[in-house]
């Protein structure tokens, strides 16, 4: 690892200067979960480390009057499983209770997951599946992006050099009616090969008003796709194999195929399920 200077701002405008007083030899550290093994490898190497930890405000959850979850980019996956979130926004602490281990979980943050945008990753996968919103302070002032305009590629987001993401924010308990999140990993601590969300509005009849789904893994940013209202998780499960995946000529891609069909098959049913139920 090369050497760096670590910075402690204390609020988010103190980073935001920083950021650009330093330039491009200057990172945003959050909970160094991904970063730090970068910089072990050596395939970044930041002279300043901006340290997220110390500014007030940046860590918790809260809720917006509508009845919108607004979670700190700097909240950890730990204190996300402990927070006691409501309807279908319970489904994120779901999500960040089961994902890597308890180190990891302690100190990874759901901001610093949606930064790393690694196509594996579930937070990032979760938050364009439900239409998650972020909340970004700059230079240049305060901007909102939804998380599928966010996410550009493999280790690529909108996000610029004196930016900082400060908040996720989930869409009203209104919006959803079922929320199912599914990922295929091969043993417990492995991240996902595939996941897939539904999330499901209910209509006044046994069909829903709108059916969201959106698979990630497979592809270098999450796909949403245009899923027929009416459609069983059988025909979702077909248009996701097809669509997600077209050209399955090699025995891998040909594998991520087939868990596109059956997570999104089973993502559907059980979100059609619930909506039956509630
Ligand atoms: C052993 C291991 C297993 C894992 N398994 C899984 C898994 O199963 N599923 C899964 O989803 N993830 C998994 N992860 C990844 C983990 O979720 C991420 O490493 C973690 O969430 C990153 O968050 P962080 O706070 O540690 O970010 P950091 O490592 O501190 O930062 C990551 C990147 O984001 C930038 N950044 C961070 N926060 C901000 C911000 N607020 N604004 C602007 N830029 C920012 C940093 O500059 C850096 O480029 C695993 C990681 C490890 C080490």
């Amino acid at each position: 690892m090369r050497p760096f200077t670590w910075l402690a701002p204390d609020t988010t405008e103190e980073a935001v200067a920083l950021l650009r007083e330093h330039g491009s030899g200057a990172r945003v550290i959050a909970g160094g979960q991904s970063l730090l093994l970068a910089m072990k490898e050596r395939t970044v190497g930041p002279s300043h480390l901006v340290s997220l930890g110390g500014i007030t405000g940046l860590a918790g959850v809260t809720t917006e009057p509508d009845g919108a979850l607004v979670v700190g980019a700097a909240t950890t996956y730990a204190a996300l499983t402990r927070a006691a979130l409501r309807g279908w926004h319970g489904v994120l602490s779901d999500v960040a209770g089961d994902l890597a281990d308890r180190p990891v979980r302690n100190r990874g943050t759901i901001g610093g997951a949606l930064c790393a945008a690694d196509p594996r990753f579930d937070v990032p996968a979760f938050a364009v599946g439900v239409d998650a919103v972020l909340r970004i302070s700059g230079a240049g002032g305060d901007r909102t992006l939804p998380a599928g305009e966010f996410l550009l590629g493999n280790g690529l987001t909108a996000i610029g050099q004196d930016e900082i993401l400060t908040a996720v924010v989930l869409p009203p308990p209104a919006t959803w009616d079922a929320v199912v999140f599914e990922k295929f990993r091969h043993r417990v601590f492995d991240a996902a090969i595939v996941s897939a969300t539904c999330a499901l509005r209910r209509g006044s009849g046994a069909t829903p008003a709108a059916v969201r789904v959106t698979v990630a893994g497979a592809t270098a940013t999450p796909v949403v796709l245009a899923v027929d209202a009416g459609a069983t998780g059988v025909h979702a499960g077909e248009v996701a194999a097809a669509s997600v995946l077209p050209d399955a000529t090699d025995e891998a891609t040909r594998y991520r195929r087939e868990l596109v069909r059956t997570l999104v098959r089973r993502t559907v049913d059980r979100a059609r399920t619930q909506q039956g139920s509630a």
